[in-house]
C-alpha cells in the first residue's frame, strides 16, 4: 500500500539531469512559469554523463566541418540539404542562450561558449575534389556565407599550424575554415540552466534519485516511482507530462513505460576515448576545430578531429574519438544494460542490423584492438609532429545509437537523434546522440510542439516562444536578412565572430 503522503502531483516531470531536460525545463518555465516542474537525476550532480564536458567534443555542430552532413550523390554533386538544416538548428540554440544572457539568467557567456575557427582538412586527391564541390555549394549558400578554401599549405598553416609542421610537402591537402565556429562546454550550460532553474518558483531539482517504474494511472496521468540511492525508499510522482531526457538510459525508462510506440527500438552502445594535451605551449599553437574524413564503415560520429577545447577558461587539445565498444547505455551504467533491453520486438531489427553491419563491426573491433602506437598513428594524420608523452587518454561518454523496426530491412541502424512519443503525447523520449547537444533548444521546440494541446500550454504560447526565439516560426534557410540579423544579434552577445 503506497501512503497517500508519499505522493505528490506535478505538471510535468523531467528525467535527467542532462543538457536536454534542463533545456526544456528553461523553455517550458519561460514559456508558462506557472508550471510545476520536477526534474530528477540518479547521480549526484547534473551533467555528468554525455553532457560533461570532457563526455562530449563541445562542437558546436553547425555543419561547418562535419563532413558526414554533406553526402557526395551518385551523380557527382554534393548535398547540403542536411548540412543546411544542422545549420539553422544551431541558431536556435544560439538564440535561446543569448535572450537567458540578455535578462541576466546567465552572465558571462565565455563561462560556455568560445569563438573556435571550424575547419575540414582531407589529404588525396578524391578527397580534395570532394572538399573543393563541397566548399563550392556549400558558401553558394547565405548560410555558410565566409566559407574559406584552400589546397595552399602555407595558408593551412596560418589557419592550423600543427596540422601542417612536418608533413611529407608532396601529399595533396586542402582545408576549409569558418571563423564563425564555436566550442560549446555544454557541462557549464547545464549548470547554468539548473543554477537558473532553482531561481524559479514552482522548480525542484533532485539527486541521486532514479526513476524506476512508469505506470499509467485511470485518468491518463503517469505515476513514476523513484527510487533513492541513499536511502534505497521509493517515492511517488504523478505527472500529466513526462520527458525522458535520461540520454542513454532513455530507451529502458521508455521500454517500461509500456507504450505500444516503443515496440522494435534497441539501441547500440558505442564507446569512446579521446587523447588530451594541457601543455600550453602546443596548445597555443592551435586554434581551430579541424574535422577529416570518416575511415571507411566508421560510424559518422567517429570521424577524427583535433580540436581546441575551452573549459573553465582553460584551454586544450581534444584528439578522437577513437570507438569502442561496451554493453552499458550509460557511463556510470551496468554492463548488462544491452541484454536488458533485449525484447522479443527488438530482437529481429537488432538481428538484422548485426547482419548488414558488417563494416561497422570490423570498424568497431579494429578500434577496440588498436594499441597505444596506432592511437598516436591516427594522431599523427593531424599533427604530424606529436609528441606522445605531452598527451593523456580521456575516456568519453557513451553514445547509444537507436535500431529499430525498418519496413523494407527489418531492422535498421541510425545515427541521430528521435523523439518516441504515446499517441497522446503525454510521454515524450529522446533517443540517440546525434548532432547532440548543439541542438539542444531546436529538439525541445520540437517536444514542446508535441505537448498534449489542453492544459499544460497557455494559449500564446507560440508568442512567448518568439519572445525567446526571434527567428521561431520563420525559416533561416529562405529568409537570408533574418538569417543575418540573428547571426549578428547572437554572435554579439555570446562574443562569437560574425561575418557581415
Ligand atoms: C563522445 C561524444 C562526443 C560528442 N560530441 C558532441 C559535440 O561535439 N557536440 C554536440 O553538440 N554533441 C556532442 N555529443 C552529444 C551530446 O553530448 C549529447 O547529445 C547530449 O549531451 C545528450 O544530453 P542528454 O541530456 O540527453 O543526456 P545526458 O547528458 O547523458 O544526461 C542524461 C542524464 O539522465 C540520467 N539518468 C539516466 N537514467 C536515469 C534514471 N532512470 N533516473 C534518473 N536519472 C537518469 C543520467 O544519469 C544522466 O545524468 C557527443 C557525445 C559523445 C558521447
Amino acid at each position: 500500500m503506497t501512503n497517500q503522503s508519499d505522493v505528490i502531483e506535478v505538471d510535468c516531470l523531467l528525467v535527467g539531469a542532462g543538457i536536454m531536460s534542463t533545456t526544456l525545463g528553461v523553455f517550458l518555465k519561460e514559456i508558462h512559469p506557472e508550471l510545476s516542474v520536477e526534474l530528477i537525476e540518479m547521480l549526484p550532480s547534473e551533467a555528468q554523463e554525455s553532457s560533461d564536458s570532457w563526455n562530449n567534443a563541445g562542437t558546436g555542430h553547425a555543419a561547418n566541418c562535419e563532413l558526414n552532413y554533406t553526402p557526395l550523390e551518385a551523380d557527382g554533386t554534393v548535398n547540403i540539404s542536411k548540412a543546411l538544416q544542422v545549420n539553422i538548428e544551431f541558431d536556435l540554440s544560439r538564440q535561446l542562450w543569448a535572450y537567458l544572457i540578455q535578462k541576466g539568467a546567465i552572465q558571462d557567456p565565455a563561462s560556455f561558449i568560445n569563438p573556435v575557427p571550424h575547419m575540414s582538412f582531407v589529404q588525396g586527391a578524391d578527397h580534395v575534389s570532394f572538399l573543393k564541390k563541397r566548399h563550392a555549394a556549400l558558401s553558394a549558400h547565405h548560410c555558410f556565407h565566409g566559407m574559406e578554401y584552400t589546397e595552399d599549405t602555407s595558408q593551412i598553416a596560418q589557419w592550423a599550424p600543427l596540422i601542417v609542421k612536418g608533413r611529407n610537402p608532396e601529399g595533396k591537402v586542402a582545408a576549409t575554415r569558418i571563423i564563425t565556429g564555436a566550442d560549446v562546454s555544454y557541462g557549464s550550460l547545464t549548470s547554468h540552466f539548473l543554477k537558473y532553474l532553482n531561481t524559479l518558483g514552482g522548480f525542484k531539482a533532485s539527486f541521486l534519485d532514479q526513476v524506476t517504474h512508469l505506470q499509467r494511472e485511470p485518468d491518463g496521468r503517469w505515476r513514476i516511482t523513484i527510487k533513492n540511492r541513499q536511502t534505497g525508499s521509493n517515492r511517488f510522482v504523478i505527472a500529466k507530462f513526462v520527458f525522458l531526457g535520461a540520454g542513454g538510459g532513455a530507451l529502458p525508462l521508455l521500454q517500461k513505460s509500456g507504450i505500444p510506440e516503443a515496440r522494435g527500438y534497441a539501441g547500440f552502445p558505442v564507446s569512446g576515448i579521446w587523447l588530451r594535451c594541457d601543455a600550453q605551449e602546443i596548445v597555443s599553437q592551435h586554434e581551430a576545430k579541424v574535422y577529416g574524413m570518416a575511415a571507411e564503415g566508421s560510424p559518422p560520429m567517429s570521424v577524427p578531429h583535433l580540436d581546441t577545447r575551452v573549459i573553465d577558461g582553460k584551454r586544450s587539445l581534444l584528439f578522437g574519438p577513437y570507438a569502442g565498444f561496451s554493453t552499458k547505455f550509460l557511463k556510470n551504467g551496468s554492463w548488462l544494460d544491452l541484454f536488458k533491453s533485449l525484447r522479443l520486438g527488438n530482437l529481429m531489427p537488432l538481428a538484422a542490423v548485426g547482419l548488414s553491419s558488417f563494416s561497422l563491426v570490423k570498424y568497431l573491433v579494429g578500434q577496440v584492438l588498436q594499441s597505444k602506437a596506432d592511437q598516436f598513428e591516427a594522431l599523427r594524420e593531424y599533427y604530424p609532429n606529436v609528441n606522445p608523452k605531452d598527451w593523456y587518454l580521456e575516456v568519453a561518454g557513451q553514445r547509444v545509437q537507436i535500431i529499430k523496426k525498418d519496413k523494407l530491412k527489418t531492422g535498421i541502424l541510425e545515427f541521430g537523434t528521435e523523439i518516441v512519443e504515446s499517441a497522446d503525447s503525454s510521454i515524450v523520449a529522446l533517443l540517440g546522440a546525434s548532432p547532440g547537444a548543439s541542438t539542444a533548444a531546436s529538439i525541445m521546440i520540437n517536444v514542446i510542439e508535441r505537448m498534449p494541446p489542453t492544459g499544460l500550454l497557455p494559449s500564446d504560447w507560440k508568442v512567448r516562444m518568439k519572445g525567446i526565439i526571434p527567428s521561431y516560426g520563420e525559416s533561416l534557410i529562405t529568409d537570408e536578412a533574418l538569417c543575418n540579423k540573428v547571426r549578428a544579434e547572437t554572435a554579439a552577445v555570446l562574443g562569437l565572430k560574425n561575418i557581415a
